[in-house]
């Protein structure tokens, strides 16, 4: 968690900020940044549809990882492997003494298939890209092949994390970014901060959105277990049916949710799956309901936990039904630190133009980024990859999910201006 001396560096940072004025990297390294990323970006491009055509399910990223380690190998960065089995990270080492920052990338991909018709598309039956984490992987192997070339400029030391896993581990499995924090990847040197980004293709290529606080909402899972009787189904007054009751529980939750909810602190609950009954002339007596909850607040979280306990129990109790109840905490709001947005957002703008970043209402989307940014303060924005022109593009996690490749460039560009603005900010806070 963020500490008050963490806050309080803050504060004297923002300070120096306002004293500095004009935020940026000066423009011999902006004009390095851009010579180098047209430099590496077609190798790059190449990298990424290599990914794209090999996909790997969560913390299976066997060959990714090994691709992802012999890149970093190659770029003489200090690499360790096995973090949270597939995760690799790869620091490098600036001429300058100074603190550390990363940049995460993840590197899973969906059990979809790919029917996007891309010469480049999934060679790997049922498997692809579909969340634009090939992207990810290209943009910080870019962004570290790009910064190697800048070493004696940096103040400090950059490291990238590559993490297995971000859309779930395996049932039953540990993964992801808590595996890795476990595993000690933000120690040793220790970070300061974390910035990630996502791919968005509700955003044109060129452009990025960020949001200042909750900008990516918690994700917990629950299942309503409702237990009524069986019977004929010609005689249901010698049964309690559980189809009635998962129906009434269903109802009461969505009507209830949107009469109790403050529109200032969006939560949204949605039951995806419901399995009951045996037959159509038989009373069900057990019906099942599963679904997810997400929210951008603790006292959301909590009131919804306990929502979903009192309407249960308020339709099984007076027929006398029975019922269990198992709500699953799972990934925290993704937050980006308020002060070090107010370093940073200025750095977005600078690297990709003031007129191309925007804000955004927090999105009910989840992102295991939320464990980095629970622990040190996290940067977290939104790339646009929709194609220039297009209206409507396949969204992500959809089988026709195609990100622009132009966005590699502009993800590379942003990441290295704000890596670098991270790090000066702390060397000049030093001073
Ligand atoms: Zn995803
Ligand atoms: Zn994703």
């Amino acid at each position: 968690m963020i500490t008050p001396s963490q806050r309080c560096r803050f504060f004297i940072i923002l300070m120096l900020v306002c004293t500095f004025g004009a935020w940026g990297v000066d423009k011999t390294t902006a004009y390095l940044i851009d010579e180098e990323i047209s430099r590496h970006i077609q190798e790059i491009i190449k990298l990424r549809r290599f990914l794209h055509m090999n996909p790997e399910l969560s913390q299976r990223e066997f060959e990714t990882s090994k691709l992802v380690a012999s890149q970093l190998l190659s770029m003489g960065l200090e690499v360790k492997t096995g973090t949270a089995k597939t995760g690799v990270t790869g620091l490098l080492r600036g001429g300058q003494p100074g603190v550390t920052i990363a940049l995460r990338a993840d590197l899973d991909a969906l059990p979809i298939q790919e029917a996007t018709a891309l010469p480049y598309q999934s060679l790997n039956p049922g498997v692809m890209h579909a969340c634009g984490h090939d992207i990810h992987t290209a943009i910080a192997l870019g962004t570290a092949q790009v910064l190697v070339r800048l070493k004696d400029r940096i103040r400090g030391n950059i490291k990238f994390i590559f993490q297995p896993g971000e859309e779930g581990p395996p049932a039953g499995e540990e993964g992801g970014a808590a595996l890795m924090i476990k595993e000690g990847v933000l120690d040793d040197p220790p970070v300061w901060a974390v910035i990630a980004l996502h791919v968005w293709p509700d955003v044109p290529v060129g452009r990025a959105i960020f949001t200042s606080g909750p900008a990516l909402a918690g994700a917990d899972g629950f299942e309503i277990l409702l237990k009524g009787r069986g019977a004929h189904g010609a005689r249901p007054y010698e049964g309690i049916d559980a189809i009635v009751l998962a129906s009434q529980v269903v109802l009461a939750i969505h009507s209830t949710l949107s009469r109790t909810n403050r529109p200032d602190d969006p939560a949204v609950v949605s039951i995806g799956k419901i399995q009951g009954g045996v037959r159509s002339n038989i009373i069900a007596d057990e019906v099942r309901l599963s679904g997810t909850a997400r929210t951008l607040s603790e006292v959301n979280r909590t009131r919804i936990e306990r929502l979903l306990y009192d309407i249960s129990d308020g339709i099984t109790k007076p027929l006398g039904a029975q019922f269990e109840l198992h709500y699953n905490r799972g990934t925290l709001p993704v937050y980006n630190h308020p002060d070090l947005a107010d370093i940073l957002l200025p750095s977005l703008r600078s690297a990709l133009g003031k007129n191309n970043v925007s804000p955004h209402p927090p999105q009910m989307v989840a992102e295991d980024f939320s464990e980095f940014s629970q622990r040190v303060p996290g940067f977290y924005f939104l790339l646009g990859v929709r194609p220039a022109g297009a209206q409507a593009v396949p969204p992500l996690h959809s089988p026709g999910f195609n990100p622009d490749e132009k966005s590699i460039a502009v993800g590379i560009k942003a990441a290295a201006h704000l890596l670098l603005d991270g790090l000066a900010t702390q060397h000049r806070m030093k001073d």
